[in-house]
């Protein structure tokens, strides 16, 4: 057969040649070790944290190196799947999360010399090396209709062979240029397939990035690389993109993991280097009903769309630095000995990423959230609040706006210094823990302590109230509290009470309770002395005669 002839009977208006791209794409000139990575998400538009999870391993392994490049691709070749406008919505959602590209596709447009960075605009460049592989006997057109494939399908599962278009069952394979030509005579129009020359009875060996040194058996299936709309297939589209983009390492889900020997017997077959391959593993959780790990699932579990985490408010760096803490093993330990430095910082490797389930746990991710709001300043906290608020509670937004004042010193409760407070999680959550100053979010949230009587609580409020003194300092106030409680039958210390509980009615943290759940509405809250400060005379005053109408 005379492949050549067979590839310009295909391909007639293909002119360039693989060596012309070549020369279009050259090789980077990057400093030596300088890692290329690309995100190449298909436009789904469900923007997940598996996209934020890939796109920060990408990020991070580029960056890590001098010179790097993360680029996007978009990969939109299979048109069932794509949603309009899902592109500006995954970049809006990664740069909220501090991800941003050197190259590739951006919102409205593209920018870098190694595009154009959208598949569906990469036609021609695909069809270069289809081309090429038909003239090497490497690729064939193929016209089997539907029927007949699902006919060949039906025959393998009823006889249990090996499902695919193969071998036999490859009808087009073996057909004549004569053949060919019959059939683009009638009109007909070819898929492409790759001439598969694998031995299912053999072995390759390749090194994953993540996974170490895999061994795999051979693909032997035809798969298509081209479809009839001129498009490629996942599969062939990747190698030639990743090969001109000048990609180095390729992260991708594990899913890919199985189709790997189609991928390195593509690049083999083009005569192309293939980058490094890291499969990484899909987010588990622990399902709170069966207590057993299963994969996160889109319909189960909120806290895998990306705007769960924007609506409730998450500090993006909170999120960040808990996905570092799950994507490589040993960032905790780094974090521990540097506290305060830059995650740039830390040299992220792939070959620390887990292989085997990543598991997902908001608690731990509220943790590192706590951990990274206490290095925050009161002036961050609420900038970010305010910027919160503004886009998702204008309702919150407006007393967070006309409070300010009194809100950054709230937030600076304890910050700073050796021990800072480590109370604060995300926006929302901050907004119920410092709601009682705003008198229209105040309520009783706790139950008024059991020690002390009706009668004794507004006696408490009373003669609290009588010698409140604002001038009066942290230690002249706990031992205002501490005369009342005497005075009442209440232990001075709760040490006495303990050893005596039949001499007294209860100590003196019953009686400091009563007073603070008259001003915060709770029975824990940070310092009451520092609190009442920053409410002021009038609000203090306001919630312990509002308090002690609970008493009539
Ligand atoms: N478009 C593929 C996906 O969304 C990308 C896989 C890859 O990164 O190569 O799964």
């Amino acid at each position: 057969m005379d492949y050549q002839k067979l590839a310009e009977l295909c391909f007639p208006e293909v002119t360039q040649t693989p060596e012309d791209l070549e020369k279009i794409y050259p090789p980077r000139q990057l400093p030596e070790g300088a890692r290329v990575t690309r995100m190449a998400p298909s436009p789904t538009g469900f923007i997940h944290l598996g996209n934020l999870f890939g796109a920060l391993t990408d990020e991070r392994i580029a960056h890590r190196s001098e010179g790097g490049i993360c680029l996007l691709r978009i990969e939109d070749t299979d048109e069932k799947r794509e949603v309009e406008g899902a592109i500006p919505l995954l970049l809006e959602a990664l740069a909220y999360f501090g991800i941003t590209f050197d190259e590739g596709a951006t919102a409205d447009g593209e920018t870098g010399n190694y595009g154009p960075y959208t598949q569906s605009h990469r036609g021609d460049i695909y069809k270069v090396y289809v081309k090429k592989l038909v003239s090497e006997g490497k690729a064939y057109p193929c016209f089997m209709s539907e029927d007949e494939i699902a006919e060949i399908r039906q025959y393998q599962t009823e006889h249990g062979i090996n499902p695919g278009i193969y071998g036999e069952y490859a009808r087009c394979r073996d057909f004549t240029l004569e053949q060919v030509e019959e059939h683009l005579k009638n009109g007909e129009k070819p898929i492409f397939r790759f001439r598969s020359e694998g031995d299912p009875e053999k072995y390759f060996t390749i090194v994953d990035g993540i996974r170490g040194e895999i061994s795999m058996p051979e693909n032997v299936q035809d798969v298509v690389i081209l479809k009839k709309n001129d498009l490629p297939t996942y599969h062939f589209a990747h190698v030639v993109d990743d090969h001109l983009m000048r990609i180095t390492h390729i992260v991708r889900g594990e899913e890919w993991m199985a189709s790997l020997p189609i991928h390195v017997q593509l690049f083999d077959a083009l005569g192309l280097e293939p980058p490094v391959f890291g499969h990484n593993t899909v987010l588990m959780k622990t399902d709170e009903a069966t207590g057993q790990k299963r994969k996160l699932s889109k319909r189960k579990d909120p806290e895998l769309s990306l705007e769960f985490y924007k609506k409730l408010g998450y500090f993006p760096e909170g999120v960040r630095e808990y996905l570092m803490t799950i994507l490589n093993s040993d960032y905790e330990e780094w974090r521990m000995a540097n506290p305060e430095a830059d995650l740039k910082d830390f040299d992220f490797q792939p070959s620390k990423m887990s292989s085997s389930g990543t598991m997902f746990d908001l608690n731990k991710l509220n943790d590192v959230c706590k951990d990274v709001l206490a290095r925050k300043t009161a002036e961050e906290i609420y900038d970010f609040m305010y910027e919160w608020s503004l886009q998702y509670e204008p309702e919150k937004h407006a007393v967070i706006e006309a409070d300010k004042d009194m809100l950054l010193k709230v937030f600076d409760i304890d910050r700073g210094g050796e021990k800072p407070r480590k109370d604060l999680v995300y926006a929302g959550q901050i907004f119920d823990f410092v709601k009682y100053f705003f008198d229209g979010y105040f309520e009783y949230e706790s139950p008024w302590p059991a020690e002390c009587s009706p009668e004794d609580c507004r006696e408490i409020l009373r003669l609290y109230i009588e010698g409140y003194d604002p001038a009066d300092d942290n230690s002249a106030w706990f031992g205002k509290v501490r005369a009342i409680a005497s005075q009442l039958g209440y232990a001075e210390k709760p040490k006495e009470y303990k050893k005596n509980p039949d001499m007294y009615k209860g100590h003196v943290g019953h009686v400091s309770s009563v007073i603070r759940i008259a001003i915060t509405g709770r029975a824990n809250s940070p310092d009451l002395w520092t609190i009442q400060q920053i409410m002021g005379r009038e609000m203090v005053e306001r919630r312990i005669a509002a308090a002690t109408e609970q008493f009539k």
